[in-house]
């Protein structure tokens, strides 16, 4: 059990929507919400919400009381703490008139760690210029857990009232073990269950260079993380005496051989579109590929371009790539044991085992042992969703007509595939609108332009609107 002090909290809510609301009179509500968001977002950031720090609870009961304040019932609030950190669930009852199971809307509340001394900016307190918001967290995640905290408060205030039951979870420990997710699925699936998931993290609307939106882009899928040891074993013996067999020559020649080897293309609805979708906006010889591949699968000329690009290798098939070496004991002895460590990113359909011993057979060597690292999570890709993409497409309708939503496979691993995993299809997207060089998310100077609190408040409240009202 953990100590909290819900009074304190309450107090430093007051404190936090007093300063926003005094300003905010006779406004429209977007300005005013904003105020109030950016509030939030700047309480948000001076947390230190890092793994081992112990910091998100305080922040999960400050939240809390945010919700409470603005009218929702204390048993729709729900605070699960896990060893040092916590997730929030709120639930945001609806009629029921829609007859539909819940729509879950997930963020996290944790960031990765930040070293002030290299930062421009302190990374915990938010600083500002005319364009950016800069802080750790701004961008990954704090910026969509206040915008939906914002929405929230915005739709009860309102009086909005929707037709299923609209559930937030902010999890506490997405940037590390992503355990609190798992606890969410596994232990407290009634209150977080729901037909489908919409992962506020990641996707979202793309800026090129000129601050001109380009495409908007959601997650469907994500590969799975899985990493293999492979290890070569010999009896050893003296430096001295040395023999022809030997455990990093026998290592050596296994890892040529996975270097030699590249698993087969695959493509799928999600991937096809998305390189259909992105292939004009490149205008490029890597738009020109991309537009061959969609044409013709096979065309060899298109899978060697995109292949020789870090970035959307990965959106053709499944790779596994050496990250670690270990091995040996003594500079004078034959070394007994060497390791290497490979680390594949799965394309959705395969299961871990089914790499590894792929991996087996390329290596050509029978003596050599092989053990799965950690647990590997493998989330089908979520189906295609029509109503989502139609609702999206809507909303983005008055400030980006036309604008282009491209469906687009993760190679990480985010609390949605947690979700997808336990049968919850799950769609990433945010309201935030960045060029891609801008973001430093996990980096240094963390930034996300200003206009993102107004627009994604508008983005989410249309969003709800169309996918939590009935139309006639
Ligand atoms: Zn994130």
């Amino acid at each position: 059990m953990r100590y909290r002090t819900p009074l304190l909290g309450l107090l430093l809510a007051n404190a936090l929507w007093v300063s926003a609301t005094a300003t905010a009179s006779a406004s429209d509500p977007i300005t005013h919400y904003s105020e109030r968001a950016t509030a939030l977002l700047r309480d948000a950031i001076s947390r230190e919400t890092v793994r081992g720090a112990g910091n998100v609870p305080a922040y999960a009961d400050t939240l809390r009381d945010v919700f409470l304040e603005a009218g929702f019932p204390a048993d729709a609030l729900t605070i699960v703490p896990y060893d040092d950190t916590a997730s929030l669930i709120v639930r945001f009852k609806g009629d029921g008139s829609s007859g539909r199971r819940p729509i879950l809307l997930s963020a996290h509340m944790d960031v990765v760690p930040a070293d002030a001394d290299d930062w421009l900016r302190h990374p915990f307190e938010l600083q500002e210029d005319d364009r950016f918001f800069y802080g750790r967290g701004v961008l990954d995640n704090k910026m969509d857990v206040s915008i939906l905290t914002t929405l929230f408060v915005w739709l009860k205030e309102s009086g909005f009232v929707p037709n299923r039951d609209l559930v937030i979870a902010f999890t506490g420990d997405e940037e590390s073990l992503q355990e609190t997710v798992q606890q969410l699925t596994r232990d407290y699936r009634d209150l977080i269950d729901a037909e489908y998931a919409l992962v506020v993290d990641g996707g979202g609307g793309v800026l090129n260079d000129a601050g001109e939106a380009i495409q908007f882009q959601v997650g469907f899928a994500e590969k799975t993380y899985a990493t293999f040891a492979m290890t070569a074993k010999n009896k050893g013996g003296h430096s001295s005496m040395p023999r022809a067999d030997n455990a990093i020559y026998d290592l050596a020649r296994a890892i040529q051989r996975l270097e030699a080897y590249q698993f087969p293309v695959e493509t799928s609805e999600i991937t096809m579109t998305y390189f259909a979708r992105t292939a004009p906006l490149l205008n490029n010889e890597v738009g020109a590929a991309m537009a061959k591949l969609v044409s013709d699968p096979s065309d060899e000329d298109a899978i060697a371009t995109l292949r020789a690009q870090p970035e959307y290798v990965g959106t053709l098939g499944t790779t596994c790539i050496p990250t670690m070496l270990a091995g040996g004991h003594a500079e004078n002895a034959l070394p007994r044991a060497v390791t290497a460590t490979v680390n594949c990113r799965i394309f959705p359909g395969h299961t871990p085992n089914e790499i590894m011993r792929e991996l087996q057979r390329v290596a050509e060597n029978s003596e050599l042992e092989w053990d799965v690292v950690g647990v590997p999570v493998s989330s089908p890709a979520s189906d295609f969703n029509t109503e989502i993409m139609q609702a999206i497409g809507a909303a983005l309708e008055p400030l980006h007509p036309n604008l282009p939503i491209v469906p687009e496979m993760g190679s990480g691993t985010t609390d949605g595939a947690y979700f997808r995993a336990a049968g919850i299809p799950s769609y990433s997207l945010s309201g935030i609108f960045i060029n891609p060089k801008d973001s430093f998310a996990h980096g240094l100077n963390e930034r996300v332009p200003r206009e993102s609190i107004g627009e994604s408040l508008r983005f989410w409240r249309a969003m709800v609107e169309e996918l939590a009202t009935n139309k006639n």
